[in-house]
């Protein structure tokens, strides 16, 4: 492109709020036939809240009435049948640590449902798995009185931390499923070595995701998903903004995201990721063209190429045709 119609191109983008770091980047968005979204915070609000609590009995089968204790029998035989309350209760202190958008959705439902949220004596964060605390329990919540030694082993998770600290995630597959295929991430709650529960968390589809991937469609370009959640969810959420099962990738780490990427292009696709978070930046630098979105943390605005200012997946689109339409004028 001549330096003028870059120029011209950079400032339509800017009044747009769509950010070109330089002429280059301008010219490479022409090309991208692949774009990759990130799943929370992208494609979604990414502001979760708490929409279900489950408390299992020994057996892993889900409490009926949810609260009272009821006839024993199973695993938990030597306590008292926690209640879905005592079950949040646990999971928001051992989350209150955390700052993950799952952990914080998590304390504040425990707290709209007025459940008093201590501190944790022990934390540990396991990225893209969960938490791990240690929870001295004063009171109801805990349960039976041989917790009063040095505090509970809180756990909260996916089943790959559960099944790494010797839980077998097993009894809970149904419910898991379940809140799994309504788009939910459904978190295993245990509590000293057993299965206690699960808690799940929803997020929003942005409004105009869905008309963002028609659009890139009806242009040829392949969309895809890339999220650290699990599989059914990650597909549940797909199908809400039409995106094809087999362009899902679920289940990545953290600090696989741009091995996922590189793998997208090692076929040739040029692949525009678009992401917000600061577990994206590594896989914004290897994209063709990596894209900041909305409030985006200033680690992924840094290595983007492209900065969109406001939140509208929809600007991915403008950005394809701004460089399409600046570089087709002086051809
Ligand atoms: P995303 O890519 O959607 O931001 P992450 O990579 O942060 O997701 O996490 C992947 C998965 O690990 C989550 O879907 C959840 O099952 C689990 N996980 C991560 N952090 C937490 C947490 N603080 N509490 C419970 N589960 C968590
Ligand atoms: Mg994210």
């Amino acid at each position: 492109a001549t330096p003028a119609a870059t120029m011209v191109g950079t400032t339509i983008g800017a009044q747009n709020g769509v950010l070109f770091k330089g002429g280059d980047v301008l010219e490479r968005a022409k090309d991208v036939d692949t774009v990759v979204f990130d799943k929370t915070g992208t494609l979604t609000e990414g502001e979760m809240e708490l929409t279900d609590v489950v408390a299992f009995d020994g057996g892993g089968e889900p409490v009926a009435d949810g609260g009272e204790p009821t006839a024993d029998g199973g695993q938990l035989t030597s306590r008292e049948r926690r209640s879905e309350d005592d079950v949040l209760r646990l999971a928001a202190i051992a989350e209150s640590g955390s700052g993950h958008p799952l952990a914080r959705a998590i304390v504040e439902g425990a707290e709209e449902r007025g459940l008093a949220v201590s501190e944790p004596d022990a934390f540990e964060n396991v990225p893209g798995h969960g938490v791990k605390a240690t929870v001295s329990v004063s009171g109801s919540a805990g349960g039976s009185s041989d917790e009063s030694d040095g505090g509970s082993e809180i756990l909260v998770g996916n089943r790959k931390l559960f099944r790494d600290n010797d839980i077998d995630p097993s009894p809970a597959t149904e419910t898991l499923e379940r809140l799994e295929n309504e788009g939910k991430t459904a978190m295993l709650v245990g509590i000293d070595g057993e299965l206690a529960g699960v808690v799940a968390d929803a997020d929003t589809v942005k409004e105009s995701a869905r008309d963002a991937v028609s659009q890139l469609r009806a242009r040829g370009v392949d969309v895809m998903m890339l999220t650290g959640d699990n599989e059914r969810t990650a597909r549940a959420v797909a199908e809400q903004v039409g995106i094809d099962p087999e362009f899902v990738r679920a289940e990545v780490l953290p600090e696989d995201k741009s091995d996922a990427v590189e793998a997208i292009q090692a076929d040739g696709r040029k692949a525009m990721m678009v992401g917000d978070g600061v577990n994206d930046a590594p896989a914004l630098a290897v994209a063709h063209v990596g894209t900041a979105i909305g409030s985006g943390t200033d680690v992924a605005i840094e290595a983007a190429d492209v900065t969109l200012m406001r939140d509208d997946p929809l600007d991915v689109v403008k950005t394809i045709r701004i460089s399409d339409a600046t570089l087709q004028k002086i051809k």
